[in-house]
């Protein structure tokens, strides 16, 4: 009788973004420790997640600008169980909605704040996670 080779499953692999023309200067800016957002050449609005059209005036013209990274609670939610096995091991943890001074609404786990000490309102600020050589992950932590 033979026994069944024991072998462990891969480790699931964390999920990165696919950067694209519109997206790659933001994610350049990650890289290089910066928030750059996309701003309307024709009304000057910053918008985010980039994409090529201005949600309030139609131009398809852009500029691109670095930003303040601070910001505020605009809501959050508490992960118990996500839907990629990668970040499984990490549960419970916390994403965060955030009103970035630049006005715009940046999605983006929250580190190092108790779910209980969570308030809508509170500042925090805008940090960079090196993942590989040419993907930063944004995060925030209390300012
Ligand atoms: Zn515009």
């Amino acid at each position: 009788m033979s026994t069944a080779p024991t072998s462990t499953p891969p480790a699931p692999e964390r999920p990165l973004p696919t950067p694209t023309r519109e997206s790659q200067p933001y994610w350049d800016g990650l890289r290089e420790g910066r928030l750059i957002l996309q701003h309307c050449a024709k009304c000057e609005k910053a918008r985010h997640y980039p994409r090529p059209i201005c949600p309030h005036c139609f131009s398809m013209e852009s500029t691109w600008r670095e930003a303040p990274l601070a910001g505020r609670i605009h809501s959050w939610t508490v992960c118990h169980h996500p839907f990629n096995f990668f970040f499984k091991s990490m549960a419970p943890y916390v994403v965060a909605l955030v009103d970035m001074e630049a006005g715009v609404r940046v999605n983006a786990p929250l580190r190092g704040m108790a779910e209980g000490t969570l308030k809508i309102g509170a500042p925090v600020r805008l940090a960079f996670e090196p993942v590989t050589k040419d993907v930063t992950l944004p995060y925030f932590v209390a300012a």
